[in-house]
């Protein structure tokens, strides 16, 4: 299906800027060994004293320097969890141009090389979800360090795994301090020919005494059949893709964060890049779950494990978990799909009202407000300053949903931004590329054509799950809204070029059913639509992407560059080409020393990590891992 239709703000778009998230990797090819390097800090300070970035404006995270492309400004590099890890933005976001998302790609690869001219020869940025074998037995960092520090007490790694800066290894501490327990993490494992089974994770140790919380493995935290993990750095530790768009203003930012909201399962599973923990495969393809878990820190009475005695509600989800509410006041928002169950601190929405919020959004803030912040530094609490933003900053920040609205910083003019969150971190540039402009376009559609794509917020949750199994992308259904179409006559092309009504075969919204509004879709009918014999398809959102390129200028040649895009996003959602997560696991099951047993040894992760950095130099040129990438020129 190809729809022509007049776009209501064709030059409505908001500036973006995406974040990519590095592991840092360490070979010894003596030995065929690969490892994390913990030195993210001494590739920090590398980064940040060299002169000639910094003349080229690098060092200062900003998304306030206006309507520009990225031009030459260095990007950024933060540190994150990871004391193995690396997070770049561009130096500038990338303007509202079509051109300026032609520059996505080279700023990426300038990002990876500017990283790797900061490591040693022995190092390489690869952009892979998570380390195959971090927390396995044999040491999978360097320097080493045994585990069990008094922070993370995980019997799988060290304190040094985290980022040093007292805030990171302090979160992990009272995440579990707050829960009364280690983070549990168990990931279903893959069943192979020759796994044993029942599974029974063999490199837990039963018998450590050093930390009280050494009994969690004694008291059953590690599940048969699953690859038992106990420390926030298993998931905090993973690399993902976010995409940060600046918003005109309130209402579009608001309108931005609804109709992306049902978009991130999709997208994660269709991102799928995490089929392996602590040296096995495991049975779901997504960090999604594991991060959740690495971060919970609910107690008992939250998890409704106990009566309530001395906490204040029941509270369904982790603090890093799909988001809870919709807050735009978009007339098309039924109640019905709000969320019957969302717990709020019903004081706090109160007084934000009293404050002049609209009960949506003071809503969604008196529902972040229901968790506790985690970490706060004494000499904060002196003082209250009205004129920071800190406090709110700090509760916002380790709210870790998969949309964030983001309220413009104290005393600056940047707008009212949107992120969004779920994406995996691709293998290479190339693809980064290609999802980040992707969601530019997807939401530029969205404005221009004013689309709707709300589902009831539970369906979204229930996505978020389905996005885990293995290949969801080829073998699962979604929730997805059929009728994405404003109220409105929208035009479709007809045979002599002449347009006419789109007939609908049903009212867009909002009377009728709720249930009838949405449908079970695959990810290939979500992406590239589907048509059926009562009318009732889906125009899909890549041929609603072409329809928003087709009403504005394009220039031929932006056009046939954002069309090799596309092609990859459509290309991944048919199943043609395969997802990370599906070319690892095949890599692992077809490499000669794997002895179908779901084990990925050192010598098998060493070859995977040195294929995965082959990837990302070559894209595909070479014609290695086709399958995934396509036939490149
Ligand atoms: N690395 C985390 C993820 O994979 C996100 C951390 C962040 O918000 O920067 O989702
Ligand atoms: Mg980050």
């Amino acid at each position: 299906m190809r729809y022509r239709m007049r776009s209501c703000h064709p030059h409505r778009a908001a500036l973006t800027s995406a974040q990519i998230e590095y592991l840092v990797v360490c070979y010894d090819d003596e030995h065929r060994k690969v490892r994390l390097s913990l030195r993210q800090a001494d590739i920090l300070t590398a980064l940040a004293t060299d002169e000639k970035l910094l003349s080229q404006g690098g060092g200062v995270p900003d998304l306030q320097r206006g309507d520009v492309g990225t031009g030459d400004t260095a990007p950024v590099f933060h540190p994150e969890f990871g004391r193995f890890m690396l997070e770049a933005t561009p130096g500038k976001p990338w303007g509202i141009g079509f051109k300026d998302l032609l520059d996505v790609e080279r700023n990426m690869k300038w990002r990876r090389k500017i990283a790797k001219e900061h490591m040693a020869s022995s190092e390489f940025p690869i952009t892979l979800t998570t380390f195959p074998r971090l927390g396995a037995k044999e040491n999978s960092i360097v320097p080493y360090y045994p585990p069990s520090g008094d922070k993370l007490r995980s019997q799988f790694l060290p304190d040094e795994i985290a980022n040093p800066h007292i805030r990171f290894p302090t979160l992990a501490a009272n995440i579990r301090a707050r829960r009364g327990r280690k983070v549990e993490i168990n990931v279903p494992v893959f069943r192979d020919e020759k796994t044993p089974w029942p599974f029974k994770d063999p490199t837990v140790d039963y018998d450590l005494r050093n930390w009280p919380e050494d009994d969690d493995v004694r008291n059953g935290a590690a599940k048969d059949n699953h690859i038992y993990m106990d420390a926030m750095a298993f998931g905090m530790g993973s690399c993902c893709l976010q995409i940060t768009f600046q918003a005109m203003n309130i209402g579009e930012g608001r309108k931005m964060y609804d109709q992306l909201s049902p978009l991130g399962p999709i997208l994660l599973a269709l991102t799928a890049a995490t089929p392996i923990y602590k040296g096995f495969l495991a049975d779901t393809d997504v960090r999604w779950n594991q991060i959740s878990r690495a971060v919970d820190d609910r107690t008992p009475e939250e998890l409704g494990e106990k009566p309530l005695e001395n906490d204040r509600w029941r509270i369904p989800k982790s603090r890093y978990a799909s988001n809870s509410t919709y807050i735009s006041q978009d007339a098309r928002l039924r109640k019905e799909y709000l969320d019957p169950d969302l717990v709020i601190d019903e004081k706090l929405k109160q007084r934000l009202i009293e404050g002049g919020l609209d009960d949506r959004l003071a809503t969604h803030f008196a529902h972040l407000f229901i968790r506790d912040p985690i970490v706060v530094f004494a000499e904060d609490l002196k003082e209250l300053d009205l004129d920071k933003a800190d406090h709110f900053e700090n509760l916002q920040s380790t709210n870790w949903q998969h949309m964030r609205f983001k309220p413009p910083p104290q005393g600056s003019d940047i707008g009212w931004r949107v992120e969004f969150r779920p994406m995996e971190i691709q293998i290479t540039d190339f693809e980064n590329a290609a999802f980040s402009i992707f969601i530019v376009l997807i939401t530029r559609a969205i404005l221009s054509f004013d689309l709707n794509f709300y589902i009831p917020i539970p369906r979204t949750t229930e996505n978020m799950e389905t996005a885990h199994i293995r290949d969801a992308v080829n073998t699962q259904k979604f929730h997805f809204r059929k009728n994405p179409f404003p109220y409105r006559p929208v035009r479709v092309a007809g045979a002599s070029g002449t347009s006419t009504p789109i007939p609908f075969s049903r009212p867009p919204t909002p009377v009728g059913r709720v249930e009838d509004e949405y449908e079970p879709m695959t990810i290939n009918e979500v992406i590239n639509g589907k048509t059926s014999a009562d009318g009732d398809g889906f125009p899909g959102l890549v041929p609603l992407v072409e329809s928003y390129l087709n009403s504005v200028n394009v220039d031929v040649e932006t056009r046939c560059e954002l069309a090799r895009y596309l092609a990859l996003i459509q290309k991944r959602a048919d199943g043609s080409l395969w997802t990370a997560a599906k070319w690892i696991r095949h890599f692992v099951q077809t490499h000669p020393d794997y002895k179908k047993d779901s084990v990925v040894d050192e010598g098998v992760t060493y070859d995977l990590v040195k294929a995965v950095e082959r990837i990302t130099r070559n894209e595909g040129r070479d014609g290695f891992a086709e399958e995934m990438l396509g036939k490149r020129q």
